[in-house]
């Protein structure tokens, strides 16, 4: 077989099975091609992606302005390492920075490394700025987190199947549960070493939990209360995901940058990855005021890739996109519609429990147990029928299109997930 042979759908999957690493579960459908909301399999059938490669892919597949970015910096500059300046970086960290409203960016490559770069400059932060004795740092974390696939971090998740036989640990970690201010409260009080909260908005891989309306209000100003960095982790939620630029964001629908709005929470240190490069490259970000970014000097953090000149000219690319073609309003509108029809059909389904989400990032939750696989069932009928997502429990799924879907597309979207439910 040469290796360019079209392969079929079984041949690919055979491939992985046999030479792949079996660190992942995909859903049976071997894709090949992808423009805008659609993707398209080996065998030329049609979908709808209802995952957006888990939030990456928010301005679509194969966006022409971020693709023309990429292959025009491509073609020119690459990589050069940080060991010399290139001429995209510096614009890109003005660029994003003035964005997202921050004084400093530190470029990273995926979501997890720039997790990690919060947690480093946070413990730094707290030894030489907020003046706790060397090694006692403690940072704040939530049960059900998902925060990436480190060593660190699955050393404070409670995902069995994350952790087990991968210790030992970390440690100086305190897990509370999630959207609970007076757990928050009293874990700050008790702990005088804690330097930082680290929080998804929307916890995403937990099943789409949204906290109490007021809850990331009220927490920002209990670590203001005690010197104790609030560090926002919105590698999912982020750019315009939620119908907003940041979950973090106030209620406005703002496309930043003209955005004259108050942000109802500014995180200290804002964590950005996935859709920072529309899914054309892996690009992630930390962004913090100086106070923070400037405890990293030369040597103390570091990435061969981080900040190279393909990614900043992509992440500029993919970032416009979001404003020019106002992703936010429209996953705001779309997101709403896409509940209250979902709502309305969970009232009178008894598979459907219910619906909920932010934006269009939402999830449905089947009338059944966390671990039964009804869900992946449900996943392989809807694949069938032209949509594909994916489970993030037994029972839970996960809708999350690309946020340049139509308000037609979606229509036709939630009838496709009404009937599929209908005939289960
Ligand atoms: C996906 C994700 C990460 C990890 O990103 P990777 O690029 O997969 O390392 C971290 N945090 C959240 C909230 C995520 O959704």
């Amino acid at each position: 077989m040469a290796v360019l042979d079209q392969l079929t759908s079984q041949k690919a999957i055979e491939l992985e099975s046999k030479y792949g690493a079996h660190n992942y579960h995909p859903l049976p459908v071997v894709l090949s091609r992808g423009e805008g909301v659609h993707v398209w399999d080996v065998e030329g059938k049609q979908y709808y992606d209802f995952l957006s490669a888990y939030s990456a892919v928010n301005q679509g597949h194969c966006h022409p302005k971020i693709v023309e970015a990429l292959t025009n910096q491509a073609a020119t500059l690459t990589l050069t390492s940080r060991a010399f300046y290139n001429d995209m970086l510096g614009k890109y960290e003005k660029f994003a920075s003035e964005y997202f409203g921050f004084d400093k960016l530190l470029p990273m490559n995926t979501g997890a490394e720039a997790v990690e770069t919060a947690l480093k400059m946070a413990r730094k932060w707290a030894y030489e700025v907020k003046g706790i004795d060397e090694n006692k740092a403690e940072i704040i974390v939530c049960e059900n987190n998902f925060h990436g696939r480190t060593t660190t971090i699955i050393s404070f998740s409670n995902d069995p199947v994350a952790r087990k036989n991968f210790g030992p640990y970390t440690k100086g970690f305190i897990k509370i549960e999630y959207d609970n201010l007076q757990e928050l409260q009293e874990t700050l009080e008790n702990n005088p070493n804690v330097a930082a909260f680290l929080v998804e908005p929307i916890q995403g891989e937990a099943g789409v939990y949204v906290p109490s309306e007021g809850y990331l209000k009220a927490a920002k100003q209990l670590c203001e209360d005690y010197n104790v960095l609030f560090i926002a982790d919105e590698v999912q939620t982020g750019i315009a995901r939620t119908g907003r630029l940041l979950a973090t964001c106030g209620n406005c629908t703002c496309e930043n940058k003209n955005c004259e709005s108050t942000p109802d929470v500014k995180p200290d240190v804002l964590i950005l990855g996935k859709a920072l490069s529309g899914g054309a490259y892996p690009v992630s970000a930390v962004l913090a005021n100086e106070n923070v970014m400037n405890v990293i000097k030369p040597g103390n953090h570091g990435s061969t890739f981080g900040g190279n000149p393909i990614a900043a000219a992509v992440a500029m690319a993919a970032l416009e996109v979001v404003s020019e073609e106002k992703l936010a309003e429209n996953a705001d509108r779309l997101g709403k519609l896409f509940r209250e029809e979902l709502s309305a059909f969970a009232d009178k389904n008894d598979l459907v429990k219910l619906v909920r989400g932010k934006g269009l990032l939402n999830a449905i939750v089947i009338n059944d147990s966390e671990d039964s696989d009804a869900a992946w069932k449900i996943c392989l009928k809807l694949r069938d029928n032209g949509l594909l997502a994916k489970p993030t429990h037994g029972n839970i799924i996960r809708f999350a299109p690309p946020l340049v879907i139509t308000e037609e597309q979606l229509r036709e979207c939630i009838s496709i997930i009404k009937n599929t439910m209908a005939d289960f």
